[in-house]
């Protein structure tokens, strides 16, 4: 079914201890609230066991930023999808264009963690998105198009239906510059057409497609008010309780 989602990517922002703060306080702010979405905090790797400890997972939902593309063994650092679900989280953040561009994932790797996140029950909210000079160019609709299809059309219907993707225009990210809502319907409803020419409407029709990049509270309402945006995944105004709840609430 689709869903309104709000999720927080804190990237690598916040001490343990701020992270548990910043959970606590997004979770008490929910707790006088019916949200119109489902509110989700994708925390670094080592909030994650203590975030859970202090949040009601019926109220707000929590999610790594990135997974491992190996289950176990000798790689050092990473972290896979089954000591991600470990620590109770059911999300998983993949593909965002950092880790595309600052370490070097490809499609290749990213439909291997994508396999990996739904074998151990995690809900990739997989991240698509152009650069300035895509959209420049007018090739912004086939790169977010090849995105999709190498990483993702490989899944079956059923596999398919269980991801939340979220586009976010690379041009928007931490700089202030948030895409329109018309720009965003439209990227949207393409991705959205993309989907129902493979897995059919009924499958589009039931996939959430998040925004993301630079999304406000000043500008949430109208970029959640397009019928093709389904929510956001907020950076920087994720870090502060009461800018995010100012999203959550946008709805
Ligand atoms: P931003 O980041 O809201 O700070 O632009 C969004 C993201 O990268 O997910």
């Amino acid at each position: 079914m689709r869903k309104n989602i709000v999720a927080g990517n804190w990237k690598m922002n916040t001490t343990l201890q701020e992270g548990v703060a910043l959970a606590k306080e997004v979770n008490e702010a929910l707790k006088n609230q019916q949200p119109k979405c489902d509110v989700v905090i994708c925390v670094p790797f080592t909030h994650l066991a203590s975030v859970n400890q202090v949040i009601d997972p019926e109220k707000l939902g929590l999610g790594a930023e990135n997974c491992a593309d190996h289950v176990k063994g000798a790689y050092t650092g990473e972290v896979s999808a089954p000591m991600v679900a470990s620590t109770g989280a059911t999300y998983v953040i993949l593909g965002h264009s950092e880790r595309r561009q600052y370490y070097g994932e490809t499609s290749e790797t990213l439909k291997t963690k994508v396999n990996l996140a739904l074998e151990n029950n995690l809900t990739p909210i997989f991240c698509i998105g152009e650069v300035l000079e895509e959209r420049e160019n007018g090739t912004y609709s086939q790169v977010v198009k090849a995105q999709i299809e190498e990483a993702l059309f490989n899944l079956t219907a059923e596999e398919f239906s269980k991801i939340v993707l979220a586009y976010e225009p690379v041009w928007a990210i931490g700089t202030g510059k948030t895409a329109t809502a018309e720009q965003a319907q439209d990227m949207h409803a393409f991705i959205r057409q993309t989907i129902a020419d493979r897995y059919g409407k009924e499958i589009a029709d039931n996939t959430s497609i998040l925004y993301g990049g630079s999304c406000k509270p000043s500008n949430a309402a109208e970029l959640f008010a397009k019928p093709d945006v389904d929510g956001g995944l907020i950076g920087g105004a994720a870090l502060e309780a009461a800018s995010f709840m100012g999203i959550v609430t946008a709805f």
